[in-house]
């Protein structure tokens, strides 16, 4: 049986609908008609930085198993499904179906996946992709959603993956808060971590596994394997009925986002991890943000710690001049602002070491001695005795930080953003697709 997949984007508005959901119906309604997943259902996530998107941005595909036959029914149920769930209302909403039948996915479509993640892309260059590489596309409204359903049928996985277990709620409890048991998510954390993760935020203990959107979903848990994923699910209690549960494997908490680059080459709507060393203080400008420059041979960017980042800025605040670091994260432009890297991560690489002038002692009677002037050395304040300026003391300052990754806490992480549990497993074999 060929290949067979199914990618649908841009299905959800800010005031309701998830493109999973319509993923999640779509799933039960093919099967009805005999036609199964082929594999797990995909969710990817695409450029965090990207002007037009609506919440989490992601893309889905279904791999399925579909006879010849079948396939203008199962084209038909989906795009009937899309018609019927997606935002149409919404003036953002711009649904794209993809449909690809092939024996693999084409090297050209894995580019596309990884350009949609790291980069801005237009709705033209999609169009033409698909057609070069036969893949049927249909748009409702603009259909925008094209850009990302190719996307998520062209992103293979190969180099890493995370699962996310979807619960979803019944109708008439959709809009009214979500009533899952926090202990019972709090012991799943105990339990599973780090083969689940972010499931609670540990520097407000708010669980995180929850969405705070009108959405249909009741809660995701993220998880390294799809065995750890279902284990954690049986163990969050709930007091409403679940309408449907869906496993996705996903690019969430993956860093795929992420382009290595020296500093002259940041730019905007585009994410980055970039060496330099840290220039000037880290200042903390009104609304609570923490600002720092640094630079590289090549030039100087901005990196921001933004409020809600919350502890993490105590660990930028921390740098000095000299200091040498590794940053993580989105460049965004503001108007009339110096372009700026918004961290998602640091990781401390070197650290100065920071010395301080300590006034010496008396002799005599024992006391710290004040300064006699500038330039003039010591005076005690007893005795008079005097002492020239060599008489200091230099001392060395602890750092307040540590030499290591440091990362934003789970609020506000980026679905693509790799936690940092995530650094101490070991690798999900590479594989070919
Ligand atoms: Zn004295």
């Amino acid at each position: 049986m060929p290949l067979f997949l199914i990618g649908v984007d841009d299905t959800d508005s800010k005031a309701g609908m998830c493109t999973t959901y319509v993923a999640a119906v779509l799933i039960e309604r093919l099967e009805k008609i005999g036609v199964n997943l082929a594999g797990f259902p995909k969710l990817i996530r695409l450029n965090p930085n990207c002007p037009y998107k609506t919440r989490g941005n992601c893309g889905i595909a279904l791999p399925v198993e579909v006879r010849e036959e079948q396939i203008s029914q199962a084209k038909k149920i989906t795009l009937d499904t899309v018609a019927e769930l997606a935002e149409l209302r919404s003036p953002t909403t711009d649904p794209g179906v993809v449909f690809y039948k092939g024996s693999k996915i084409p090297q050209a479509l894995k580019d596309w996946s990884l350009r949609v993640v790291r980069e801005i892309v237009t709705l033209e260059e999609a169009e033409k992709l698909a057609e070069s590489v036969g893949a049927e596309v249909h748009k409702f409204k603009l259909g925008r959603g094209v850009i990302g359903a190719l996307a998520a049928i062209g992103n293979t996985l190969e180099r890493d993956r995370t699962y996310e277990l979807v619960a979803y709620r019944v109708p008439e409890n959709r809009g009214t808060p979500r009533r899952v048991d926090a202990r019972s998510v709090e012991e799943m954390d105990r339990r599973t971590f780090p083969r689940t993760f972010d499931n609670i935020d540990p520097s407000t203990g708010e669980i995180r596994i929850t969405p705070h959107t009108p959405c249909p979903v009741l809660y995701g848990i993220r998880a390294e394997d799809p065995e750890a994923a279902l284990e954690a699910s049986r163990m969050v209690k709930v007091e409403e009925p679940i309408e449907r549960y869906v496993l996705f494997e996903t690019n969430q908490a993956t860093d795929e986002h992420l382009v290595r680059a020296k500093i002259r080459d940041v730019e905007p709507l585009r994410s980055f991890i970039v060496d330099g060393r840290v220039v000037g203080y880290p200042k903390v400008i009104p609304g609570g943000h923490v600002i720092f420059k640094i630079e590289d041979e090549t030039g100087e960017v901005d990196c921001a710690a933004y409020e809600p980042t919350r502890q993490f800025r105590s660990v930028v605040k921390q740098l000095v001049p000299g200091d040498k670091v590794r940053v993580y994260g989105g460049a965004k432009q503001r108007r009339g602002l110096p372009l700026t890297i918004n961290l998602e991560k640091i990781e401390v690489l070197e650290l100065m070491r920071v010395r301080r002038k300590l006034n010496p002692i008396c002799k005599s009677c024992g006391r710290r001695m004040k300064s006699a002037g500038r330039g003039k050395g010591y005076v005690c304040k007893r005795c008079k005795t005097k002492l020239p300026p060599e008489a200091a003391k230099i001392v060395e300052v602890p750092r307040k930080v540590d030499v290591g990754l440091h990362a934003v806490p789970p609020r506000a992480r980026r679905h693509l953003s790799k936690p940092p549990s995530r650094e101490l497993l070991v690798k999900p074999p590479p594989r070919e697709f």
